[in-house]
């Protein structure tokens, strides 16, 4: 999980959404067209720190409910500012179907577990990757919403995943980064073959 759209009994991904076998037709096509939207791996803004918001303003806002509404379109669990070419410390996310969309400006981690877990996380900029990430299992974190306001949030297991998948988004940092040689090289493999039959 990641920013991906967890599926039953599977492992879950981060910003992704990837693995719908059974996807309405429809769905698949809006699907396909937010994935279109979102930056994809080898554009150098996915490997670049975001800035610090200042202005809490209509066109922030504005910003955020589009983000919220490109992530739910691709499936996706979170989604992070650099994703759509915006280098900002901005991010979204819905762990559940049914949980209002969360946005956090400016996040910092305040605090994190030191029990750690292995979990598999896809991303929506990295199509068809999937790798294991260590990662605390709890954290605490201060940041802003949409209107300056501050807020703490203290999540566990998936939330607190999918935050920090989307905090590493505003360091440049990607999930391939957090993961084995092993994994690394062969999602490597997987990125330029989708390349190479997209060219
Ligand atoms: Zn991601």
């Amino acid at each position: 999980m990641s920013d991906e759209h967890p599926q039953d009994a599977e492992p879950l991904e981060a910003d992704t959404g990837e693995r719908e076998p059974q996807l309405d037709p429809e769905l698949a096509a809006r699907r396909r067209a937010a994935l279109a939207r979102i930056v994809q791996f080898g554009d150098p803004v996915l490997k670049s720190k975001g800035q610090d918001i200042t202005v809490f303003d209509d066109a922030l806002r504005a910003e955020i409910a589009r983000m919220a509404e490109l992530m739910d379109e691709a499936l996706g669990i979170g989604l992070a500012a650099n994703q759509v070419g915006r280098l900002k410390r901005l991010l979204v996310y819905k762990v559940e179907p049914d949980s209002p969309v969360q946005a956090l400006v400016n996040p910092r981690i305040e605090w994190s577990s030191k029990e750690q877990e292995v979990f598999e996380e896809g991303c929506l900029s990295l199509s068809g990757v999937l790798v294991d990430v260590e990662r605390p299992v709890h954290v605490r974190v201060r940041a802003q919403d949409g209107n300056g306001e501050g807020m703490l949030i203290e999540a566990s297991g998936l939330e607190a995943r999918v935050i920090q998948h989307e905090m590493d988004h505003l360091d440049g940092v990607l999930i391939l980064d957090r993961t084995s040689r092993d994994q690394r090289k062969q999602a490597m493999r997987t990125l330029r073959e989708q390349l190479e039959t997209a060219a």
